[in-house]
């Protein structure tokens, strides 16, 4: 390639930004910590994956054979028989939603779709583009969803076919809707199991509750329909991507044969990134289950650490069960801004991403929020630890070794 000067001192100046800032992020739940270098010489091809990858596809230039060997896995993963599920490798949870909600309005074409108020934002896209009827549902304080409010409203509405749109991991809180209860509750308002469909965003958590000892009810065994996952979050990826898992025979119901690729089609876009599969794969491939589960226990811990100091400190923070998002009383515009913090109302989050493999980063934040909220208490801590008392709280490095974290 033959760029000018001042073209290459850009790239140089942007190289060394993204050098910077790699490790920035503590406000949102993009992991970094991941290494695909084995992938970079695949980037000088034009790989596409069009169409289904379990199919034939005369696009000689695909990396179906990673695909199917992603899926295989997340199929394992969430808990549904190989054979009896469908997905693919997509831009992200936004997408995955978005199929999850179409599948759902090809089974119920006049079906209600349910979401609580602390939805992510896509679902308010998605069902505008699709044009699904809809009802905002409040939230409890956790973050979960408000089950009287869900079933309330649905009998308001005389809902016979209602979409739950369920949560597993709230973008601001970490929150997982209990689809035990939810499934319950249908069931006692008469509405039998092939009478609604139950979609699981699990955009962050779907690669933490694998691999904790006492998850939340989320997979297909639990009684899900379909489920997306980030893979940029949790897993981490250069190029946002995610998963989605569905039942085949809902899938095969928005089937259409192209006869120019000489595949069918299910997916929602044309045209699909052949690279993301592959890292996909080789983030799968490189981590071991007991991997995974070192790396969400770091995160978990990590989380714990930050509720405790915030607590310590006299800030008002918590988080949910088996979540790596803090949350606390937003702090000053300063604050946020300089911690490129996400922030809705008065409450703002950190997230204990795996990148985070000390707490530098997190304790420089901490710092900042309790001097912040309460100077007084902040006052009396940095004066304990000028003289030296052994009150002086935990610090990065020898917590980690107290906590017997390493590398991942
Ligand atoms: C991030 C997120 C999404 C959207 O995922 P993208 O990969 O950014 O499209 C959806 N739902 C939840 C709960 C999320 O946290």
């Amino acid at each position: 390639m033959t760029l000018s000067t001042a073209d290459t001192h850009r790239l140089d100046d942007f190289w060394q930004h993204c050098l910077k800032h790699q490790f920035f992020n503590i406000g949102y739940p993009e992991n970094a910590d991941f290494d695909y270098s084995a992938l970079e010489r695949f980037l000088r091809f034009s790989i596409n994956n069009c169409g289904d990858w379990s199919e034939h596809s005369n696009y000689v230039l695909n990396s179906f054979d990673f695909e199917k060997e992603v899926m295989a896995y997340f199929a394992d993963l969430f808990e549904i028989p190989r054979e009896d599920s469908w997905g693919y490798v997509t831009n992200g949870g936004t997408e995955g939603n978005m199929f999850g909600c179409y599948l759902a309005r090809e089974l119920f074409p006049d079906g209600t779709l349910y979401y609580s108020k602390d939805t992510h934002y896509s679902v308010a896209k998605i069902v505008k583009l699709l044009r699904i009827k809809c009802r905002a549902v409040n939230a409890l304080p956790t973050g979960e969803i408000d089950y009287d409010d869900l079933l309330a409203k649905i009998a308001a509405d005389g809902e016979r076919h209602p979409i739950i749109f369920a949560n597993i991991g709230t973008t601001m809180r970490g929150a997982v809707d209990d689809i035990a209860v939810i499934q319950q509750r249908l069931q006692d308002a008469g509405i039998a199991r092939r009478d609604y469909y139950l979609h699981a965003d699990a955009a962050l958590s779907g690669m933490i509750l694998p691999f904790v000892d006492a998850p939340q009810p989320f997979t297909f065994a639990d009684g899900i329909d379909s489920i997306c996952v980030s893979g940029h979050k949790m897993i981490g990826s250069p190029i946002p991507c995610g998963i989605v898992v569905a039942k085949r025979r809902n899938v095969a119901r928005i089937s259409v044969e192209v006869d120019y690729i000489s595949a069918s089609d299910k997916t929602i876009s044309g045209s699909r990134n052949g690279h993301t599969p592959m890292i996909m794969w080789a983030a799968l491939r490189s981590h071991s289950s007991a991997q995974w589960r070192r790396r969400v226990e770091r995160s978990l811990a990590a989380a714990q650490y930050a509720v405790n100091r915030l607590q310590a400190g006299g800030v008002k923070a918590w988080r949910n069960p088996n979540s790596i998002t803090v949350v606390f009383p937003c702090p000053s515009a300063d604050i946020a801004r300089k911690y490129g913090l996400a922030t809705s109302g008065d409450t703002a989050h950190l997230i204990t991403t795996p990148h985070h493999r000390d707490n530098r980063a997190i304790d420089a934040l901490i710092d900042e929020v309790i001097a912040d909220a309460r100077p007084e208490v902040w006052r009396a801590t940095l004066q304990r630890s000028w003289q030296g008392s052994a009150q002086r709280l935990p610090r990065t490095a020898s917590w980690n070794q107290a906590a017997g974290l390493g590398r991942f």
